[in-house]
Formats: C-alpha cells, structure tokens, sequence
C-alpha cells in the first residue's frame, strides 16, 4: 500500500493538535504521532472525522504513513525534546525529505540543526508559529526559515492554513535560510513583551493615577480599539478588564496575582539585541518589569518598609479627566512605534550578521492576521519598508515620523506625570529616553569615554583629527599622545 500521507505532525499537546487538525480541514492527509499515544487516541476521539488522520503508534510508522519526499512537522516542547524528536525521526528519514520544527526554538539551535540535518541530506526548516492554539486552529501566522527547495514544497500546504490578512494574503512567508524564521519569531515576541507592558502601564496611569474602575478602563480600550491602535492586544485587553470573577463578583484584574510569566523568547530577544549591540530598550524593559513582578519577596519587604514618596495619584490641576486620558492615548502610540522600530532594527542587523536576505515588508505583511500582535498599523509599517522610506529606521519614515511628532509633547507630559506620581512606567519612560538619545547631537558617551581613558587607558577618538589617543594622566604634564592612526 502507498503511503496515504502528504504531511505528519508529531507532538500533538495544545498546538500540534490544533494544527494537524488545521492541516485535515484543509484537505490534507496527516499522519499523527505523540510520544504518550493518549494524546493521539484523544485527537482521534474527539476530532478524528474531521478530515484524514492517519494514527502512528510508534516514530516508524509514522514515518512509513508519510508519502515520499516526506515532510513531517514537529510540534513538541523547544530544547532537548526537539533534539529527541529530531533523533529518532532521521534514523528513518531519507535524503531529500523536510523536517519543520514549529516548536519556539531559539535561532541557534535551528542555524546548528539545519547544517547537521542539510550534512545527511535532509531538509530542516525552522518554522515560527504565532497566534497560540486558536491560531493554529483556525490560522496562524508562520514564519518558517530554511532552504529555497523546501519552501518550494511547503508553501502550498502552508498557505493553505494560514491566516489570511483582510485583503486575502495569507500570513506566511519564506524569511530566509536557516534560523532566520525563528530569529524573527523571537523578535514579534520580544515587541509582543514591549506592547502589553505598554498596555498595562496605561492602565497602571488610569487606574491609580486618575482613580478609574477597571470597567471605565476597559471602556477607554475599546474607544482606542477604533483609532490608530487598533489591534488585537488592545481588543482583548478591554475584554479582560470588563470581566468579573465568577466567584466574588469582583473585576477579574483584582483577584489575579501580579506576578507576570513568562517562557524565555523575550529575555532571547534581549540577549540576542546585546550580542548584536543593538539598543532594544522598550524589549528589555518589559522583559525586567515581568521579572520584578515575580520578585514577591522583594517587592513584600519594599512594601514593609513603607518608602516615603507619593501615593501613585495624578494631580490633574485645570486639566480634564478625558484630556488626560488622551495624552496617555497619544504616549503608548509613540512608545510603541520606537518598540517596533527596535525591534525591526533588531532583525536587519541580525540578517546582515547571519546573511538572511528578509523582506521586511513582506514580514510585516504577515503579521497583520493571525498573530498575537496583528494590529491596523502594521500595514503603514509594511508601506513604509516597501518604499524603502524605512530602510534606515521605522522612525524616520515620514508616517511614522510624523506620529511621533504629534505625539511628543503628550509623551513628555506622561512620563512627567507618571515619576511625579510614582507609577512606575519603564517602557514609555525607556522609549522617551532613547528618542532623545537618538536624536541627539552629541550625547555623554564623551564623558564615559574620558573616564574609561583615566582609569583604564582605553584611548578615545577626537572629533577633529584622524586618530586613537590618550592622555598620560599619571605624568605630571598629563600630555596627550597618539596611539594610532
Ligand atoms: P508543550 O510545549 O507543552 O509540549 C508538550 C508536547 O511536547 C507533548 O506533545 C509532549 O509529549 C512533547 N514532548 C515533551 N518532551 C518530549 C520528548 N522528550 N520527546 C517527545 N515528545 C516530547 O506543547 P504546546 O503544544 O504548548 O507547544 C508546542 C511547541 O509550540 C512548543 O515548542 C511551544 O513553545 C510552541 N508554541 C507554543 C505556543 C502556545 O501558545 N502554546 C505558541 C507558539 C509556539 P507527551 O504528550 O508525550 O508528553
């Protein structure tokens, strides 16, 4: 008998199985296997009519269910278990047959996989999955890395599932060779991390500082939802403030502990924005704000020492209510255009360190459905790339520019409010301050500069002569002397 299969998913937990039944409602044949086979009996328990599942009981009959050249796509938790599944799959895979890793892996490990896997002949394609399990039900966006001949095979399957943005393109696309689909994966995470804190910084500035309920609040979102912030953060953002707790009646943001978790591809984002040296300073604040979150002990013993310091109360003098409010509309529009300009910033730099060729216009193109931070303005970032007006910077494409521009003096007046008042606000403070810095002439590095060259001796550069220098600052003279040319 000929393998009945076209296409495998193996791990089937919350997101393998949404997308092998994704990939059976959509014509496909799927062969499925899970390391504990009770997952599998309850895929096909419960969804098995569906579409044509094809059920494995071990890795080689999965892999025998599978047509040549196979492809099979792995959906199991990131790290060792990858390798595992990665392991037992080749001991039965033939050259010229695809393996997708869906799983969030970090890019390293994808670039190491892809040369050992290409080494036997194999086909390994990094693949990024964004929207969660209902995404990879009903369409998620992918973000799959790997070679061109993979992709040439991939594509039809893919685009079949995939979510489509409002004008019928789907929300996937070729990124490039190797770890180049997880790498930018990574990245939508990381400015994921940046706009939520963003969201939940507004709120912070509603709620203590102008006193609102969660309700009004959640009032306030909606209203946003149909203006320039319009995306699927801010939506269900105002459906989690408008819910009650079944148990007490009370809003739900009251009864739930404020320790925000977190899986790692933020904290990558930071690492990896370190080694490339590029400033993601909106990413990392976010990051480090969910990790005081969690310091309960610390935060109990702060509380306990009882700091004096204001209350968290905005004092609004002659100023509206509502007049805020929209100053507060117009601080997280402009914190979070810097938040994807570093984040985009992030994977041009990173493309030219790892030699992937990305279409950031095409990339963001696939982000407006199907993903967690699918929002109304990703397609002027999209046009702002394909007119090239971005190249250097999100920031200075004349869109964008002029958002910021009407945004600033609001901005300011926010983050004033917020050290005023005392509500911490990390990622429109840190956004603030690297717009500054960045169009600022000349900034203090001259200072660190001269210190590193006293205690140091790590020489600096002149602004007015070619050269590398440093003064003898033990000398009594303390002279300067050229080092280099
Ligand atoms: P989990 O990350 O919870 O992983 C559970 C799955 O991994 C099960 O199928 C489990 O098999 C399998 N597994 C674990 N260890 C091994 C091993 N050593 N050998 C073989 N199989 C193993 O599942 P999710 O569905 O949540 O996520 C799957 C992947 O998708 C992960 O990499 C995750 O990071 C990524 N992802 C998740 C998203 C989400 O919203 N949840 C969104 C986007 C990506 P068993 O049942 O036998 O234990």
């Amino acid at each position: 008998m000929s393998a009945p299969a076209n296409v495998g998913v193996i791990g089937l937990a919350a997101m393998g199985a949404s997308l092998a039944r994704n990939l059976a409602r959509h014509g496909n044949s799927v062969a499925v296997y899970n390391r504990h086979y009770s997952r599998t009996e309850k895929l096909m328990k419960e969804h098995g009519d569906e579409g044509k599942f094809y059920p494995a009981q071990t890795v080689k009959e999965f892999v025998d269910l599978l047509e040549r050249p196979r492809t099979a796509i792995i959906m199991v938790k990131a790290g060792a278990p990858t390798d595992a599944v990665i392991d037992e799959l080749v001991e039965y895979m033939e050259p010229g047959d695809i393996i997708v890793d869906g799983g969030n892996a970090y890019f390293k490990d994808t670039i190491r996989r892809e040369k050992e896997l290409r080494d036997k002949g194999l086909h390994f394609v990094g693949m990024g999955v964004s929207g969660g399990e209902e995404g990879a039900l009903l369409g998620p966006s992918m973000m799959p890395g790997g070679s061109d001949a993979s992709w040439e095979r991939l594509k039809p399957i893919l685009e079949s599932i995939a979510a489509k943005a409002s004008d019928g393109e789907p929300c996937v696309m070729h990124v490039g060779e190797n770890g180049a689909g997880h790498f930018v994966k990574m990245v939508h995470n990381g400015i994921e991390y940046a706009d939520m804190q963003l969201i939940a910084e507004s709120y912070d500035l509603m709620r203590r500082g102008l006193g609102m309920t969660p309700d009004e609040i959640g009032d306030v979102f909606e209203q946003w939802n149909k203006t320039d912030l319009d995306s699927y953060l801010i939506e269900i953002t105002a459906q989690v403030l408008h819910h009650k707790d079944p148990q007490t009646g009370k809003p739900l943001v009251d009864v739930i502990v404020d320790h925000a978790g977190m899986k790692g591809t933020g904290t990558w984002t930071v690492q990896t924005a370190l080694e490339l040296g590029v400033p993601v300073t909106g990413i990392a604040e976010a990051v480090f704000a969910r990790g005081l979150s969690s310091q309960s002990e610390l935060r109990e013993e702060a509380w306990k020492q009882n700091f004096a310091g204001p209350d968290g109360r905005i004092e609004l003098g002659s100023e509206s209510r509502e007049d805020f409010i929209e100053r507060i509309r117009q601080a997280l529009y402009a914190s979070k255009i810097v938040a994807y300009a570093q984040g985009f910033n992030e994977i041009s730099v990173a493309a030219k360190t790892y030699g992937w060729n990305i279409d950031m216009a095409h990339l963001a193109r696939i982000w407006r459905a199907g993903c967690i931070i699918r929002a109304k303005f990703l397609d002027r970032i999209s046009e702002a790339f394909e007119s090239g007006e971005a190249n250097v910077s999100l920031l200075f494409a004349p869109f964008f520019k002029q958002g910021i521009e009407n945004s600033e003096a609001d901005w300011r007046k926010v983050v004033a409010a917020a050290a005023e008042s005392g509500v911490p606000a990390p990622v429109f403070s840190s956004s603030l301050a690297y717009f500054d810095g960045l169009r600022s002439k000349r900034l203090p590095a001259a200072v660190i500069q001269g210190q590193r060259d006293l205690f140091g001796a790590h020489t600096y550069q002149r602004v007015d002569m070619p050269g590398t220098y440093h003064i003898l600052w033990a000398e009594p003279g303390q002279e300067e002397v050229k080092m280099s040319d």
